[in-house]
C-alpha cells in the first residue's frame, strides 16, 4: 500500500499554494493540480492591485493581517520587492460627483490602521495624474495612496518553493477524478495516479463545489463569476508612474501593466468552472469606458483575458473542516482578493488544520476566523 500522508491539498493556485506553505512542514503533504502549471486560472489572471480600501470590513482586516507578510517577507522568499508603490485614483462625472465627495469623505472617517490618507483633487490634479482623462467627463476625483501593484508570480512562486523545501511535493497535470474513503483516509484517484491522504484540503477555486460533490460534501453554492480585461497601448505616455484609476463604483478600471494599458469593465457574471475566456461583448465595454472617460482613441486591442473570480453568497472566505464529511477541508471562496487576502487565509486554514492558535496578525487585525466556517451553509 502507498504512503498515508497528513493532507492533499487540490488545487495548485495562490490559495493552495499558501497554505501548503504556511503548514511550515508541520505535516506531510501533497499539492495537486490539474493543469500542467500553476497559478493557471484565476491566480494568472488577476489585476495584481493590493489594497486595504474598497472592500468589505472583514475582508479589509484579512488584507491588513497579510500587509506585513508581502511588505516584509522572510528572507529568501523572493528576489524582488512584491509590492511597488502605485496609488488609485478614484473618478467620477458629473452625475456622480456628490456621491465621489460622499466616498471620501468616508474613507477619511475609516482609514485602516497605518494608511495614508486620502486626498481630494482638483479635476486639473487629477489630470497632473493621469494626463489622457478628459476633463469634459471627469468633474470629481480623489487620491488613495496606499495601492500597491503585486508581483503575483513571485508570490506564488515563493510559496511553492517554501513549500517544497518544507517537503511539500507539488504534482502538476494531476487532475483529482474521484475519490474513496478507507477505514480513517481517502484514496484520490489522479489524472497521475493514485494518493492516500488522511485530510483533503478542496482549494480548487470555480471548481471548488465540483471537487466537494466528488467527496460526498454538499455544494455549498460558491460560485464562479467572470471578469474581463483587455491591454492596449498608449503611445506617447509614460504609464510607468501613472496611479491605477477606478470609476468610483467600480464600473471599470484600469492599471498600467507590463508598458500597456490594462482595462477592465468590472464585469460579474456568473458562470460555471471553466477555463475562462473573454466575451466580445465585455470586451466593448471595457474599450467604451476608456473612450469615454478620456481622450484616447481604443483602434486596437493587444491582448484579452477572462478570468473566474468565485464567491460564496456572503462573498466572504470558506476556510474548515467539513461539518458533513470526515477529513474534508475547505478553502475557497476568496473571490476578488484571493491575491492580496493569500497570507491570512494560508494562515488560518494552517492553524484550523494543524489546531494551532491563530497568529497574533491575524487576530490583530480583528479577523475573527469563525466567519468563515462551512457551517454556515452546510445543512
Ligand atoms: C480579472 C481578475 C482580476 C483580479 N484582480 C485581483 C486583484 O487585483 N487582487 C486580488 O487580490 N485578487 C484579484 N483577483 C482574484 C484572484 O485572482 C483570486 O481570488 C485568486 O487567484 C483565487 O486563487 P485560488 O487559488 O483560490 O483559485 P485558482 O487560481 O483558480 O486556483 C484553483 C486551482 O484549482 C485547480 N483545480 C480545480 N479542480 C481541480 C481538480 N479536480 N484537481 C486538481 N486541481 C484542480 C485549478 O486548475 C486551479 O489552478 C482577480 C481575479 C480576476 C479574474
Amino acid at each position: 500500500m502507498s504512503e498515508i500522508l497528513d493532507i492533499a491539498i487540490i488545487g495548485g493556485g495562490i490559495t493552495g499554494a499558501s497554505v501548503a506553505y504556511f503548514l511550515q512542514g508541520q505535516r506531510s503533504v501533497a499539492l495537486l493540480e490539474q493543469e500542467s502549471s500553476l497559478g493557471y486560472h484565476a491566480t494568472g489572471r488577476s489585476a495584481a492591485e493590493f489594497t486595504r480600501r474598497f472592500h468589505s470590513t472583514v475582508v479589509g482586516h484579512l488584507t491588513q493581517a497579510s500587509a506585513d507578510f508581502v511588505m516584509d517577507p522572510p528572507t529568501g522568499f523572493s528576489d524582488v520587492d512584491l509590492l511597488r508603490s502605485r496609488g488609485n485614483l478614484l473618478i467620477a462625472d458629473s452625475d456622480k460627483a456628490d456621491h465621489l465627495r460622499e466616498v471620501y469623505d468616508r474613507e477619511r472617517a475609516n482609514a485602516p490602521e497605518g494608511a495614508r490618507p486620502v486626498a481630494l483633487l482638483s479635476v486639473e490634479e487629477a489630470l497632473e495624474k493621469v494626463p489622457f482623462l478628459d476633463p469634459e467627463w471627469v468633474k470629481a476625483a480623489f487620491y488613495d495612496p496606499d495601492c500597491w501593484d503585486v508581483e503575483v508570480e513571485n508570490l506564488l512562486q515563493g510559496y511553492t518553493r517554501g513549500a517544497k523545501a518544507n517537503g511539500v511535493t507539488v504534482r502538476q497535470s494531476a487532475a483529482v477524478l474521484s475519490a474513496r474513503r478507507e477505514s480513517d483516509h481517502w484514496i484520490l484517484e489522479t489524472s497521475s495516479g493514485e494518493l492516500r491522504a488522511r485530510t483533503v484540503v478542496n482549494a480548487a477555486g470555480a471548481w471548488a463545489d465540483p471537487v466537494a460533490a466528488l467527496f460526498g460534501a454538499n455544494p455549498l453554492r460558491i460560485v464562479p463569476h467572470r471578469r474581463t480585461a483587455i491591454s492596449v497601448k498608449v503611445p506617447g505616455y509614460d504609464l510607468s508612474e501613472m496611479p491605477e484609476v477606478n470609476e468610483i463604483d467600480e464600473a471599470f478600471y484600469f492599471k498600467p501593466d507590463a508598458g500597456q494599458l490594462m482595462i477592465s469593465p468590472a464585469d460579474e457574471t456568473p458562470v460555471d468552472p471553466h477555463d475562462a475566456w473573454p466575451e466580445e461583448l465585455d470586451v466593448a465595454y471595457a474599450a467604451h469606458y476608456l473612450s469615454e472617460c478620456s481622450t484616447l482613441e481604443v483602434n486596437h486591442i493587444a491582448h484579452s483575458w477572462a478570468g473566474l473570480r468565485t464567491f460564496a453568497e456572503d462573498r466572504l472566505p470558506v476556510i474548515g473542516y467539513s461539518g458533513q464529511v470526515p477529513g474534508f477541508f475547505w478553502l475557497a471562496g476568496v473571490g476578488g482578493y484571493g491575491i492580496q487576502t493569500s497570507p491570512a487565509v494560508g494562515q488560518i486554514a494552517a492553524a484550523l488544520l494543524t489546531g494551532t492558535d491563530m497568529p497574533t496578525n491575524v487576530t490583530k487585525a480583528g479577523v475573527d476566523p469563525a466567519l468563515f466556517s462551512p457551517s454556515r451553509y452546510e445543512s
